[in-house]
């Protein structure tokens, strides 16, 4: 995931860079500055959150982690107020 951040990021550069010259004149900026906000926020929504709140150890057939121990922070928010408890 820090790789994806990181290279998002540099790729954010090099395009802010191309729109600020002769070349990048037809780029609309404000687009491309949101389409890299959506990017950011479906990396970090989809980053590891807290540990799964169902039954330890999780196993592929978990709904929730699908046995990576860890959930998402989208999941996180849509859980039940007393799931969360002892979480994150
Ligand atoms: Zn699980």
């Amino acid at each position: 995931m820090a790789r994806a951040e990181a290279a998002l990021a540099a790729a954010k550069k090099m395009v802010k860079e191309l729109v600020d010259s002769p070349y990048g004149r037809q780029l609309h900026a404000q687009s491309i500055e949101t389409d890299f906000k959506n990017i950011e926020r479906a990396l970090r929504f989809s980053a590891p959150y807290s540990t799964c709140p169902m039954d330890d150890p999780c196993d592929d057939k978990c709904a929730m982690c699908h046995g990576t121990q860890w959930i998402s922070e989208a999941q996180y928010d849509g859980m039940p107020r007393e799931l969360k408890k002892g979480n994150k």
